[in-house]
């Protein structure tokens, strides 16, 4: 059985202060909930990883990134390493977020570089996969999925595969209001399981946690993961409240998978 994951991607948004009362809101609301039982995730922005650390350090809570560079260390300006994000107390780290993609020419091939990085230094990666609008409408998402999961992947041996979660964010979801149905999510989210059955094999696939996102709210949560496929979420701009992200994240925990 694969263990629900509801991660927040904060996006560009919380000062300190905010942060820091967002994060102390969402322990408080969520502390019931058995960590065996769900994943919970939070992933700030890079100013704000440390206090938030501190906030969530006793609690049920963990940690993410929002991107990771690939080297270690040295004179890469603006960057941030994978060990200064393990320092600053993460376990996860987002990759490939459609955002980046977009706007910072993110590609399969850097994609691939930070993943390799991220699970050398122990942060569990969640890569994100999924077509825009204009290739859903000419009949290319499987085309799309195809190329992000075999050439982000490139090279990922079976046993690292298995320390990676995928996010499926179809890019005309996010942040739209525009859900995908739990059909079409389910149809994109089996597809990326068969493929990666064909890529290792189907018994490894099926360990492999796979996430959608995309407009997700507390109205929609449930639905969605209903469907086999579904194992989880992640959640922008309903994350950024304690009461829409708890509200997620309370109603995930009792689905029955
Ligand atoms: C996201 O940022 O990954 C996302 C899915 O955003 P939203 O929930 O706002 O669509």
């Amino acid at each position: 059985m694969r263990k629900t994951i509801i991660a927040g991607n904060w996006k560009m948004y919380k000062t300190i202060t905010q942060a820091i009362e967002l994060a102390n809101g969402l322990k408080r609301e969520l502390f019931v909930l058995d960590s065996q039982k769900i994943d919970i995730v939070i992933c700030p922005a890079f100013t704000v990883l440390s206090e938030v650390a501190e906030v969530i350090a006793d609690s049920n809570i963990q940690l993410g990134a929002q991107d990771v560079y690939w080297q270690q260390e040295g004179a890469f300006t603006g960057e941030i390493s994978p060990v200064m994000i393990k320092d600053a107390g993460c376990q996860f780290v987002i990759i490939g977020h459609s955002e980046r993609r977009q706007y910072f020419q993110e590609t399969n091939e850097s994609v691939n570089k930070k993943l390799k990085a991220a699970i050398k230094y122990g942060l569990t990666p969640i890569v994100c996969v999924g077509e825009t609008l204009s290739e859903r409408e000419n009949a290319k998402t499987f085309e799309v999925l195809d190329d992000h999961i075999q050439n982000g992947l490139k090279d990922i041996d079976e046993e690292n595969l298995l320390k990676i979660v995928i996010a499926y964010e179809p890019v005309w979801a996010i942040g739209t209001g525009r859900t995908a149905t739990a059909t079409q999510a389910e149809e994109a989210q089996k597809y990326i399981r068969v493929l990666l059955g064909k890529m290792y094999n189907k018994n490894t696939a099926d360990k492999i946690r796979i996430q959608y996102g995309g407009s997700v709210k507390p109205e929609n949560i449930v639905e969605l993961l209903k469907e086999p496929d579904v194992d989880g979420a992640l959640v922008g701009g309903a994350s950024l409240e304690v009461e829409t992200f708890a509200d997620i994240v309370k109603k995930s925990s009792e689905v029955k998978k």
